[in-house]
């Protein structure tokens, strides 16, 4: 099979926010990028889907909001175990990284010009930024209108290559020698990128979940890149569970805004419930908010419900995406889903990983949500860490030569385990260990967690790994199945095992 060899100053892995505000940022620098994408870069990853809140301080608010302030909430909300300095480092650069998007194009909801700021739970403050798409399509997606804005300016870049439908496999990183194997799902090839620095863009891992409100290609896969070349992580075991996803489209997911609107919620018999479970109430955070739902369909067994009976519906329909489209009148069922990944690869406030020249940005880091997160806080993070992660991989990569230091070939291809004769095409295996293991996934690490049920699912992860290394592909697809199927198993057990780690009941997840 062919292997093609590409070669690159800097090397960006994701096209979602993070990698979009890297590749940008580093464009200023004179050395040449390629930004991929497993799918399609600008277009793929949670960015595309997501809500578009930011939560940010603008300066000269009337709430006499600080960054101080957001970072106490921030702190707060993540059980205090987040990275201090990578915190104070995004509540300080919000209003600049807001203000950049803006110049981007990205349109903001503002009123005479100033930004609206709107309440979320969680934040002590006004401080939550919302995007009205004046060009409102049918079915509106303002993650996209973040994304289109920022590739617009990055087609103009001529020192930015995009590659699409390159699923990265594997990463070298040691000293100045670094590169990264891809396969080319159109072209059905190898790629070998070497580079200079690389920036890990490629978001979280919330796919893993049957009950999820991710995109497929969140599966965690930055986090088994950095597992392989060393790169330190942590923190896997805390999944944040979005309480608002709707029943009927699990990728759509309400904004906890709406309870600051009027929106209650209600159980099978029209009663309001949230104040059994917590004080906050409608103000708690996602992590409380998501355990009183899933406690009150326990307990009453049956649906939970959003109630917009006395909700101001005109401000919701214009600043809920596809409000009227999805029909949503008086009441509509929704339950909570695996959202965000909190933990991954660790960085400082350079976005440095432990690997010189290797930086991460976004979801795929930790840090900064601790063990759960704030609303809007995670776009603001992609946008703020990304750009970060930009100039300091352009710094450290311009003016260096790239060293293609010559790999053994065969190496490789032992590795990827592609041979086209003699072995048995056994796609049965990847199908029953995929079914097997979304199913362990959802009964083991979900809200609520048990020290027996997690060391089964160990177990059956553990015996998935092994009947994996019996399967040898065949043709190209087989072998990206396979990876697929391996990345996740592998990043399953990271969850697992870290929660086996945790004796007591923390942020994201119950221990019963
Ligand atoms: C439905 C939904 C709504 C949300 N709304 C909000 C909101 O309103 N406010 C907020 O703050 N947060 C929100 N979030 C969270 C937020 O959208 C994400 O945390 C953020 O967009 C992550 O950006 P990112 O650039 O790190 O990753 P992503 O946008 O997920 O991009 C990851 C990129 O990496 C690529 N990739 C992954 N693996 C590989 C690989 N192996 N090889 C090559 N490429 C790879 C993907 O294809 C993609 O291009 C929402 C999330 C969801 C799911």
């Amino acid at each position: 099979m062919e292997i093609e060899i590409v070669k690159s100053h800097l090397l960006i892995i994701g096209g979602g926010l993070a990698g979009l505000s890297a590749a940008i940022e580093a464009s200023k620098f004179d050395i040449d990028i390629t930004l991929l994408s497993r799918s399609k870069v600008g277009y793929s990853g949670n960015t595309s889907i997501s809500k578009g809140g930011f939560a940010a301080v603008i300066q000269g608010n009337e709430e006499g909001d600080m960054p101080y302030i957001h970072m106490i909430d921030t702190m707060k909300a993540g059980y205090k175990i987040n990275d201090e300095g990578l915190v104070k480092t995004m509540v300080e650069r919000g209003e600049r990284t807001i203000k950049t998007l803006d110049n981007f194009g990205v349109p903001f909801y503002k009123s005479d010009d100033k930004y609206v700021l709107l309440e979320a739970p969680g934040h002590s403050k006004k401080r939550y930024i919302s995007i009205l798409d004046k060009h409102n399509s049918r079915f509106r997606l303002n993650g996209l209108t973040i994304t289109k804005n920022l590739m617009n300016i990055i087609n103009q870049k001529s020192n930015i290559h995009i590659c699409d439908n390159m699923f990265v496999v594997s990463l070298y990183c040691e000293g100045n020698r670094k590169y990264c194997i891809s396969l080319d799902i159109v072209k059905k090839n190898i790629k070998l990128i070497y580079s200079n620095a690389i920036i890990i863009a490629t978001g979280g891992c919330c796919s893993l979940y049957n009950n999820s409100t991710n995109t497929l290609d969140a599966d965690g896969s930055g986090v088994y890149l950095a597992k392989h070349a060393g790169i330190t992580f942590n923190n896997m075991e805390f999944i944040q569970f979005h309480p608002l996803a709707l029943v009927d489209y699990p990728r759509y997911i309400l904004p906890t805004t709406i309870f600051s609107l009027g929106a209650t919620l209600i159980n099978e018999e029209g009663k309001e419930f949230i104040s059994k479970y917590t004080n906050r109430n409608y103000n708690a955070e996602r992590d409380v908010m998501s355990m009183s739902i899933y406690k009150e369909m326990r307990n009453s067994s049956g649906n939970i419900y959003v109630d917009f009976s006395k909700a101001n519906i005109p401000i919701l329909s214009s600043l809920i995406p596809n409000f009227n489209v999805l029909k949503i009148h008086k009441k509509i069922k929704v339950k909570p889903s695996a959202h965000f990944m909190m933990g991954g690869i660790k960085i400082n406030k350079h976005a440095e990983t432990n690997k010189e020249g290797v930086y991460a940005a976004g979801e795929v880091t930790s840090g900064v949500h601790g063990a759960n997160r704030l609303a809007g806080n995670a776009l603001l993070e992609a946008a703020t860490f990304g750009e970060i992660a930009g100039l300091n991989a352009g710094e450290y990569a311009k003016g260096k030569t790239i060293d293609t230091f010559v790999i053994d070939m065969d190496n490789i291809k032992n590795f990827i385990l592609f041979s086209e004769n003699n072995r048995v095409k056994n796609n049965k295996i990847l199908d029953e260990v995929n079914i097997e293991l979304k199913k362990t996934v959802d009964t083991s690490i979900s809200i609520i967690r048990n020290h027996r049920v997690l060391l089964n699912a160990k177990e059956k992860v553990k015996a998935m790994l092994e009947m994996l290394k019996e399967y040898k592909p065949v043709e190209f697809d087989d072998l990206v199945r396979y990876f697929k199927i391996k990345i996740k198993l592998e990043v399953a057990m990271e969850i697992i095992e870290n929660s086996l780690k945790r004796k007591k009941t923390l942020g994201s997840f119950i221990i019963e």
